[in-house]
């Protein structure tokens, strides 16, 4: 599969990294005409109110969401699924959930926790992570936990996560889980 990474600013390397150690092809999106080459495209970590505002300048926002590509989310592009953040900014709205970002606070800005994502227990690594904190439909399920909280969901073909699982080793798991259980869903 060839597997898009929006590479308008965050850990773009890191995720082409995963995307290889799975097996696939990574191809860097840095303009719309790029998302014909793809299969799915990753949305990675960084700071999703320069994204947004980047995605919507280059004309991604009104292409996505009229196209029927699997995304994956990860952190600030789980920010930037969502339907809303309780302040204005611009998002693709995609999945029917709403998020507070950099939930675990300043104290907080990055540590390491047990996620339960599938049913197994992996590291996630969480660096000024959102928390999904209200699911409008019942199509979203959720697929991670940390404690308590929300930190993975997927719908139809969407799906995110606001931990980083391009930074650990067992984080192959959740790219593999995209390509398995949602990229299909298109077909
Ligand atoms: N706090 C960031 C945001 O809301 C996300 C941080 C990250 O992607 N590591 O944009």
């Amino acid at each position: 599969m060839n597997i898009g990474v929006l590479g308008i600013q965050g850990d773009i390397d890191e995720q082409e990294e995963m995307i290889r150690k799975i097996g696939h092809n990574p191809i860097r999106i840095r303009r719309v005409e790029d998302l014909s080459k793809i299969d799915a495209l990753i949305i990675p970590g960084g700071e999703s109110t320069t994204i947004g505002k980047l995605m919507e300048k280059y004309g991604f926002m009104e292409v996505l969401r009229n196209s029927d590509m699997p995304i994956l989310g990860i952190c600030a592009g789980m920010v930037l699924l969502s339907k809303g953040t309780g302040k204005k900014q611009p998002l693709l709205g995609l999945m029917d959930i709403t998020v507070k970002r950099n939930a675990y606070g300043s104290q907080r800005e990055s540590f390491e926790d047990d996620v339960y994502f599938n049913g197994e227990k992996i590291k996630g690594i969480f660096i000024r992570a959102p928390i999904v904190d209200r699911i409008l439909n019942d199509k979203v399920e959720i697929i991670a936990k940390e404690n308590d909280n929300i930190v993975g969901v997927k719908e139809e073909r969407y799906m995110a996560v606001a931990f980083h699982p391009e930074l650990s080793d067992d984080g192959y798991k959740v790219y593999n889980y995209f390509v398995e259980k949602v990229c299909n869903v298109r077909d």
